[in-house]
């Protein structure tokens, strides 16, 4: 099995952190033990871990327990430093990226990693994305937007551009979600409800906008948790392009029909949901995704994709291996 979906989070030290932004930059508070810790936000606990999140090897004995030849990891989105003066952020996620690499280099085998790129300069981001391919990355991650602008954005869409003509692959993953903490302070909400209306909102942003017609069909785009909201409810938008001028002005063919540009990861939980994802993207364009070593990931990994007799025998080794291996340009 190939799982594209991974996060790690490097030992970040808290005054490494507060040199670059005192509020805002992760750091790793390890416990004494070395197995658990925080994500610290500034000095405020983010969220507890365990030692795969930075610890390759203790990463790897776990793919061994489940099976998984080759994982994909990515930033953690808290790294992503979107926010940051630019020049900082391109600082920080080069930084960033030779972790990544250090991460994955006792394993080459069985680690790769996808880069993070300053996404508020184009030019820089770029650039970036330009480096780490020649680090050893396999691609870039992106967050689903980036402040007010969505993947919609030209500055976004001269980086998908660029990514596409110059064959970086693309994992789009929702980040600081909408509906904020007034709306949405209990029970992980803004998880459940605001991330995959997040993913949604970035795949309609491309499709929508016309930009799809504007990238090149070299284009590989993944989205994170089986794209959200959005097969769910294409039919819904398709319903709408049809009867509504102010839905189809940018976009000239019906939104379904963009579907099949897109990719997604296979992370949904259900086997209806998978039917319908599959019926929607094609079983050839969805990937293996477990958001490990997170607890919202697939505990055991690959067992929604085994379960699911509909698919057959060859759309399950396409979803676990071969559309990973084809998407990356990776040995299947
Ligand atoms: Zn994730």
């Amino acid at each position: 099995m190939i799982d594209i979906h991974s996060h790690f989070l490097p030992r970040i030290s808290r005054a490494e952190a507060h040199a670059v932004n005192p509020e805002r930059a992760p750091w790793l508070a390890v416990d004494a033990d070395g197995k658990t810790g925080q994500i610290m936000l500034g000095d405020k606990p983010f969220r507890p871990v365990h030692d795969e999140l930075w610890d390759a090897d203790a990463r790897v004995r776990g793919l061994d327990a489940a099976g998984i030849r080759l994982q994909i990891v990515c930033a953690t989105p808290v790294m992503f430093g979107y926010a940051w003066d630019a020049a900082q952020a391109a600082d920080w996620a080069a930084r960033m990226n030779e972790k990544a690499a250090q991460y994955c280099a006792g394993h080459p085998t069985r680690l790769r990693w996808l880069s993070q790129v300053p996404l508020q300069d184009t030019r820089l981001a770029c650039a970036e994305a330009q480096r780490a391919m020649g680090q050893g990355a396999v691609g870039v991650q992106i967050g689903n937007h980036m402040g007010a602008k969505d993947l919609d954005h030209p500055d976004l869409v001269d980086f998908l551009i660029y990514c596409a003509d110059n064959a970086i692959p693309v994992f789009v993953h929702p980040w600081d979600m909408m509906g904020g903490p007034d709306r949405m302070k209990q029970w992980m909400l803004p998880w459940l409800v605001a991330m995959p209306a997040e993913t949604q909102l970035g795949m309609l942003s491309l499709i929508l906008s016309g930009a799809l017609e504007r990238i090149p069909p070299s284009l590989k785009i993944c989205f994170a948790h089986g794209g959200g909201s959005f097969a769910y409810t294409l039919g819904r938008v398709d319903n709408a392009w049809k009867h509504r001028d102010i839905v189809r002005k940018d976009c000239p063919n019906p939104p379904s029909s963009y579907a099949r540009r897109l990719y997604t990861d296979s992370a949904v939980f259900d086997p209806g949901a998978l039917k319908l994802l599959t019926d929607v993207m094609g079983s050839d364009h969805v990937m293996l995704g477990t958001d490990a070593p997170f607890p919202l990931g697939e505990q055991q990994p690959g067992s929604l994709v085994k379960s699911c007799d509909f698919l057959g025998a060859q759309g399950q080794q396409r979803i676990l291996r071969d559309n990973a291996a084809a998407f990356f340009g990776l040995a299947a």
